[in-house]
């Protein structure tokens, strides 16, 4: 078997099945168990206690495949058309939605061209072992996508392209078969700190470090419970996840529009208008959902979110009795709703000099259709 002239193949058949970007790596992640260690020991996980079960096994992709002995990564860029950042972010009646949710969960569609890839790899060699993943796995994609030559790893923690920036998803096909491996990528961050400074809620604790309990994706996705007060009015009108880091990096000028349609921004999140979203029962919420990821949080946390967005928001009647109309269906609910009703009583100027700044930036001009 010749596995360069195969290498070859993976990387244009990965470019037909849709992916942007193909590379492959080994499996030898020690360099990173340590770091990863220090990570969960500080706590900076949060409540993703999957994160802290799986340990090290996220750095030994053998242990999820025995027999793997590369991994073949992938990128699917994700960029919709008219993404409207500055827009929406600027106009605190408006919801901000972070980019890569406004269209259809990339989960499934991912793990299918994976799959296909590796179904087209095992029509090539005799025997083949292979499995696909996408986020969520025990499995650290991004030092693997980094080794594989997909990009650095940016002081936010996310991956960066030279010419395609970070706004994409990852996936990964372990493999049995001895490919040959790619060089990985340089550094190019240099001495930025774009991301680190326009951080909301100081999320990013050192170079690549994000503490996940400050930060407003893990709060509005990730995390179920009551959240904390400190973070409240720096969340703005971020309901769903958060893209400041990545709207800031002067990378991202290079994003491409997404290919695939699916990523395109769906017409229910059409009108962003924060009252008609919290207006959504339960029904309405998992029909006009259907097929997102957001629909995995549940009505109760998108109303959570949503209920902390208009406490953000300036005095408005119409907030206030939308608000008051939801109190007594949830207890953890009542106590974002009480909170906010204070705050559009304080009629509170919260536009942060952060948030102007951000602001600032993005009308600039950042990536192409935004
Ligand atoms: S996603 Fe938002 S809150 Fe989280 S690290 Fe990036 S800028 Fe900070
Ligand atoms: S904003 Fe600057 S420091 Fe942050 S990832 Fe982009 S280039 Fe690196």
């Amino acid at each position: 078997m010749n596995y360069q002239q195969l290498a070859d193949k993976i990387k244009i058949w990965g470019q037909e099945l849709g992916f942007q970007k193909v590379g492959i790596c080994d499996i030898d992640l020690s360099e990173h168990e340590a770091q990863l260690q220090k990570w969960l020991d500080d706590g900076f996980h949060g409540e993703m206690d999957w994160m802290a079960r799986h340990g090290m096994m996220r750095a030994r992709p053998a242990e999820l495949l025995p027999g793997t002995v590369r991994v073949i990564s992938v990128r699917m860029d994700y960029l919709p058309p008219q993404a409207q950042f500055a827009s929406n972010l600027a106009d605190p009646t408006q919801a901000y939605i972070s980019r890569y949710a406004l269209g259809r969960d990339y989960h499934k569609l991912v793990r299918n061209q994976l799959k296909k890839l590796g179904q087209k790899i095992e029509q090539e060699v005799s025997q083949l072992g292979y499995r696909p993943f996408v986020d969520s796995a025990p499995i650290l994609e991004r030092p693997l996508a980094e080794k594989a030559g997909l990009g650095w790893s940016g002081k936010h923690s996310l991956i960066l392209d030279k010419d395609a920036g970070s706004w994409f998803f990852l996936g990964e096909l372990l493999v049995d078969i001895p490919l040959p491996v790619d060089e990985p990528s340089s550094n190019e961050c240099g001495k930025c700190k774009a991301c680190i400074t326009s951080c909301p809620t100081n999320a990013i604790v050192a170079d690549g470090v994000v503490d996940a309990r400050r930060c407003i994706s893990y709060l509005t996705i990730e995390y179920d419970g009551v959240i904390p007060e400190e973070f409240r009015r720096a969340m703005g009108n971020r309901i769903y996840g958060c893209d400041d880091c990545q709207l800031v990096c002067p990378w991202n000028r290079f994003a491409a529009v997404t290919q695939q349609p699916d990523f395109h921004r769906r017409e229910t999140l059409g009108n962003a208008d924060l009252v008609e979203l919290f207006e959504w029962d339960e029904a309405t919420f998992l029909h006009n959902m259907q097929g997102s990821a957001i629909r995995r949080i549940g009505h109760i946390q998108w109303l959570r979110n949503l209920a902390i967005a208009m406490g953000n928001a300036p005095y408005s009647p119409r907030i206030v009795q939308a608000l008051t109309d939801r109190l007594g269906l949830n207890e953890m609910l009542d106590q974002h709703i009480v909170w906010a009703l204070a705050e559009q009583q304080q009629q509170i100027p919260h536009t942060s000099t952060q948030t102007e700044r951000l602001i600032r930036i993005v009308q600039k001009g950042l990536p192409r259709d935004a």
